[in-house]
C-alpha cells in the first residue's frame, strides 16, 4: 500500500491556506495595472490596501510602515544595503546564526562586518553585542545591528527585548529578521525598538515570491529598487497583487489556523518519541533555550543526515537537513558550528518543523519510519563491525 505524504517542513515553506489559495485564484483574475486610476486598476488597488491591513494587523504595525517586496530576502538587503548607503552607515553587525539571506546581504553592503558569537544554547551572546555596541560607540562607527528573532533551524528566540534596550537607547540601526517569528510571537513592530524588521509570506501559509519590509517613516531612506515609484517610492516595480493579496488572507487566517498550544503538543510529542526511540544518542540542539515550539532540531550520533533524509524520502516523509532554504544542498550547518555542536554530530542535523495543518498521524508517521531508519542503519553497522571482527 502507498503511504501517505508526510510533509513537516514548515520552517522551509509552509502548505498554502485556503484563505490564501482563494485570494490568490480570485486576484490572478483580475485584469489591470494597480496604479491605473480607472475602474480595474482600482479593483487591484483595493486588493493591496486590504492586505497591508492584514499584514500590518499580524505585525502590529501601521499600515503605513508595510512595504511588499518580492521576498524577505529582498526585505532584508533592502534593509541592509539599502539601509548602509542611505544612513551611511559604518559597519553592520550580525549574529552568527543569522539566515543566509542576512549574512549576504551584510557582506555586500561594502562596510566591515562584525558576527556576534552564539553560546552553546543557540542564543546570540549579549554579552558579546554589548561589547561591539559599545566598541562602536567609541570609535562613532554609525551601525546596523541585523538580529533575528527565531533562528530557522533550531527554533531558538533570540533575546529581543533586551537587544532593543541595548540598540534603540543608541544612535544605531536596528534591523530583524522575523521571518519565523511571523504569526508566532507578537512583533507588535510599531512600539517596539526595531527600526526595520523583514517578514515572508511562504512562511504563514502564503505564496512564495512575496514579503515585505516593515520600516519606521525615519527610515524609509532605505531603499533597493525606485523603479516607478510604487510602495510610496520604496519599492519600484508593478505589485504583485496577487501575491500580496494572497499573503493578506494569509495573514487573516493565520491566528486561527495555527494553534501554537496543539502544534507544541505534537513537537513535545515527537520529542519524547524520540527519546524513546534514540535514547542517550539523541541531541536536540537548542533544547536548554527557549524556543519557537514548532521546530525540532535534532541529531542522533553516527546516523548522517543524508542516509535519514534519504531514508525518510522513500517513504514519503519531507524533512530538512541543514538550513531551510538549502534543503537538498546536505551541507554542515553554519548555526551549529556557531554554536559550537561537534561536527561529526552536526553532519547528523535534521529539523522537523510543524505548523498548521500538522497531525497526531504525521508525528507518528515520521515517528514510525524514522525508528525503521535508525534500527536499519545499526543493523548495518552491526553487520560492518562484525565483519571487521571476523576480518581481523
Ligand atoms: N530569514 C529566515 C530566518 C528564513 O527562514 C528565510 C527562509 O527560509 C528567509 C529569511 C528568506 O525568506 P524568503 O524565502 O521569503 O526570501
Amino acid at each position: 500500500m502507498a503511504r501517505r505524504a508526510v510533509y513537516l517542513d514548515h520552517n522551509a515553506s509552509a502548505p498554502l491556506l485556503p484563505e490564501a489559495r482563494a485570494a490568490l485564484v480570485d486576484v490572478l483574475g483580475l485584469t489591470g495595472n494597480p496604479s491605473s486610476v480607472h475602474n480595474h486598476g482600482r479593483l487591484l488597488r483595493n486588493r493591496i490596501e486590504t492586505a497591508r491591513d492584514q499584514v500590518a494587523a499580524l505585525a502590529g504595525a501601521e499600515r503605513s510602515q508595510v512595504v511588499f517586496t518580492g521576498s524577505a530576502t529582498e526585505a532584508i538587503t533592502q534593509a541592509i544595503v539599502g539601509g548602509v548607503r542611505a544612513f551611511r552607515l559604518d559597519q553592520v553587525i550580525v549574529g552568527a546564526g543569522e539566515h543566509a539571506a542576512v549574512r549576504a546581504a551584510a557582506n555586500s553592503a561594502g562596510v566591515p562586518v562584525v558576527s556576534v558569537a552564539l553560546d552553546g544554547r543557540g542564543v546570540v551572546q549579549i554579552d558579546e553585542l554589548f561589547l561591539s555596541i559599545d566598541a562602536a560607540n567609541t570609535s562613532g562607527s554609525q551601525t546596523l545591528v541585523a538580529i533575528q528573532a527565531v533562528n530557522n533551524e533550531t527554533g531558538v528566540v533570540q533575546p529581543l527585548a533586551r537587544i532593543e534596550a541595548m540598540v534603540g537607547a543608541s544612535p544605531h540601526y536596528l534591523f530583524v529578521d522575523a521571518v519565523q517569528a511571523l504569526g508566532k510571537l507578537p512583533l507588535e513592530f510599531a512600539s517596539r525598538a526595531p527600526d526595520m524588521m523583514a517578514v515572508s509570506a511562504h512562511k504563514i501559509g502564503g505564496p512564495a515570491g512575496v514579503g515585505a519590509l516593515l520600516v519606521k517613516s525615519h527610515a524609509d531612506a532605505a531603499k533597493l529598487i525606485p523603479g516607478g515609484g510604487q510602495e510610496t517610492g520604496r519599492r519600484g516595480g508593478t505589485e504583485a497583487a496577487a501575491l500580496i493579496a494572497a499573503f493578506g488572507a494569509a495573514a487573516e487566517a493565520f491566528s486561527q489556523r495555527y494553534d501554537a498550544a496543539r502544534v507544541n503538543g505534537l513537537a513535545r510529542r515527537l520529542e519524547e518519541g524520540l527519546e524513546a526511540i534514540a535514547g542517550a544518542d539523541l541531541t536536540i540542539f537548542g533544547a536548554m533555550a527557549e524556543r519557537i515550539g514548532n521546530t525540532v532540531d535534532f541529531a542522533v550520533q553516527g546516523l548522517g543526515s543524508a542516509v535519514a533524509m534519504m531514508g525518510l524520502d522513500l517513504m514519503g516523509i519531507s524533512v530538512s537537513s541543514g538550513s531551510a532554504c538549502s534543503s537538498g544542498k546536505v551541507g554542515p550547518s553554519h548555526v551549529l558550528e556557531a554554536m559550537g555542536v561537534d561536527p561529526d554530530l552536526a553532519a547528523g542535523a535534521l529539523r522537523v518543523s510543524l505548523g498548521w495543518n500538522s497531525s497526531e498521524d504525521d508525528v507518528s508517521a515520521f515517528l514510525d519510519g524514522f525508528e525503521e531508519v535508525l534500527g536499519r542503519h545499526r543493523a548495518r553497522q552491526g553487520r560492518a563491525a562484525l565483519a571487521a571482527a571476523v576480518g581481523a
